[in-house]
This record gives C-alpha cells, sequence and structure tokens, in this order.
C-alpha cells in the first residue's frame, strides 16, 4: 500500500506549522509538492487496476485502503489549502494597497531580503526636495529581485569592511503614478533636470532596478555624513570632482571616505552611482530596461 515518504510528512508538518510572512509561500509550495506526489500515485494506482481487471481482482483490504486513503487524503488537502490561504490572508493583512502591488507584480521587500538593513523612505515623509509627501501609504522599500540580491551582496560587502555600519534606503523601487506626481510638482522649475519625466519612459527606480542609499551607524540607524543631505540638489552632491569639493572645504575628507566606502560596497555588488547624486545607484542601465522591463504602474 502507498506510504508517505518521510520527506513529504515533513512537508506536510511545515505546512501545518509555524504561520509566519516568510512561511506562507513555502507552505503554499510543501502544498503543490504533496499534491503531486498523491497525483503520481494515484495515475500509478491507476494503472494497477487497469492490469488486475485483465488478470484478476485487486485482494479486497487493497480496495478498502484505497477508499480509507483517499478519504483522509482529501480531509488533508482541504487543511492543506485552508492553512495556505489563511497565511496568505496574514501576510498580506497590514500591507497598504501599494504594498499589496508591489508584492504580487514579484517585487521584493528590502527589509526582508537584505539582512540587519535599515529603511527611512524620504518620500513617505515632506522633508524631502518637494516638500510634499509622495508616498501616501507606502512605508517599505521594495526592489526587483536582481536589484534585492545584489543589495544583498552590498550589505555583505559592507559587514565584512564594517560590522558597525549598515545600508540604509532611502528610496527604492518607485510607482510610475507616483514619478508623476513628482514631475508635476517639478515641472518648469529649476529642480525638474533631477526628475525623470514618466512621459519619456521615466527613470530606474520605476522599474525597481534603482536605490538612493547611504550608510548608517547599524545599531542606531543614525546615517553618518556624506557631505549634503540626501536630496540635496548641487555640485556639492556631485561624484565626479569630490577631491576639489575637499580642496575648497566643500566636503570633509572624512566625507570623502564615506561616499568611497559606499560607493565600493555597492560597485562590488554591480551597482553604478550617478554623476550627479552621491546616494543614487544604478543595477542596470534604462537602454536594458526599456528593452527587457515594463514599468511599475
Ligand atoms: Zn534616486
Amino acid at each position: 500500500m502507498w506510504m508517505l515518504k518521510e520527506y513529504q510528512l515533513l512537508d506536510i508538518r511545515l505546512s501545518l506549522g509555524a504561520c509566519d510572512a516568510s512561511s506562507s509561500k513555502a507552505s503554499l509550495k510543501n502544498f503543490f509538492n504533496f499534491f503531486n506526489s498523491f497525483n503520481s500515485f494515484s495515475s500509478a494506482e491507476g494503472r494497477f487496476f487497469e492490469q488486475s481487471e485483465s488478470e484478476e481482482l485487486p485482494p479486497k483490504n487493497i480496495m478498502k485502503d484505497s477508499a480509507f486513503f483517499t478519504f483522509h487524503s482529501s480531509i488533508l488537502i482541504a487543511l492543506l489549502l485552508a492553512h495556505a490561504s489563511f497565511c496568505l490572508g496574514q501576510e498580506e493583512r497590514g500591507l497598504s494597497p501599494t504594498a499589496k502591488a508591489m508584492e504580487r507584480a514579484g517585487y521584493v521587500n528590502v527589509a526582508k531580503a537584505v539582512p540587519g538593513i535599515h529603511i527611512s523612505l524620504m518620500y513617505a515623509r515632506d522633508d524631502n526636495f518637494t516638500g510634499r509627501l509622495l508616498y501616501k501609504d507606502l512605508r517599505e522599500a521594495y526592489l526587483h529581485p536582481r536589484a534585492a540580491k545584489a543589495l544583498a551582496k552590498a550589505q555583505r560587502e559592507l559587514k565584512a569592511k564594517r560590522p558597525d555600519l549598515s545600508l540604509k534606503v532611502y528610496d527604492a523601487a518607485r510607482p510610475m503614478h507616483i514619478q508623476q506626481q513628482m514631475w508635476d510638482v517639478v515641472k518648469g522649475t529649476a529642480q525638474q533636470d533631477y526628475v525623470s519625466n514618466p512621459r519619456n519612459g521615466g527613470g530606474l527606480h520605476n522599474y525597481g532596478m534603482a536605490v538612493d542609499i547611504t550608510l548608517c551607524d547599524a545599531a542606531t540607524g543614525d546615517s553618518i555624513p556624506m557631505g549634503t543631505l540626501v536630496d540635496h540638489l548641487g555640485p556639492a552632491a556631485h561624484t565626479d570632482a569630490e577631491a576639489d569639493l575637499v580642496r575648497r572645504h566643500v566636503i570633509t575628507p572624512e566625507t570623502l571616505k564615506n561616499r568611497k566606502l559606499l560607493r565600493e560596497v555597492m560597485h562590488a555588488a554591480g551597482f553604478t552611482v550617478l554623476r550627479t547624486e552621491w546616494w543614487h545607484f544604478n543595477l542596470i542601465t534604462r537602454a536594458e530596461a526599456r528593452r527587457t522591463l515594463k514599468p511599475i504602474p
């Protein structure tokens, strides 16, 4: 008679076990693994009965066991389904509509993907360069899975050099409807050169492939000096003539060291810094993003 193998029992235990945000997707996967093994059992059993009809009837206890198994496995499947959907519901509970849309589209919650990282979204407050609160319901940072993986590498690189520091995200994936609001605020002002026009396809934030980031004290989350505020628009934030900025006492040598450390760990993970913003890093080019990805609506 068909028996549950040890790993299948483990899968079922996992599925019925602790229900938290990270386990619900695993539960679903475990359930489908279990369901597949049940299916392969059924088809194997079907072949057995086909052969038996032409040769001899299967012993009665096998028929009885089979009915018993089918009844109990149906209950088990129903339980697993109920548990998996309960967990998925729990995972999404508490998330804003924008965060839910990001998760459903496959973007990765950076706080979950990068151990120890700090998140402080500047557009979820009104003390950013636009003076407006743009993320009315978004508190989590999301990235394309490739960018989240690269960011986890950057954090590991940093931890190997400076365990007392951490990366701190100021902005990550930005839906296009928020890009439009940002554009509407700066359009026709001196700041418009710093914002990607949605009409031209937006920027890499709109594909989840760019991140605004700094270094902070790992324990307190306090940012370390980088010479300007994160959204300072002007030459002091540029990265192409920093030695000159130090010479003219616009930024300190310590600040330059901090910027270089940030660039070193981000570059090691595959990101490239923007010439005009020390905090902005892209993982791919705009051309590649437009060719291979769709912007976040
Ligand atoms: Zn940026």
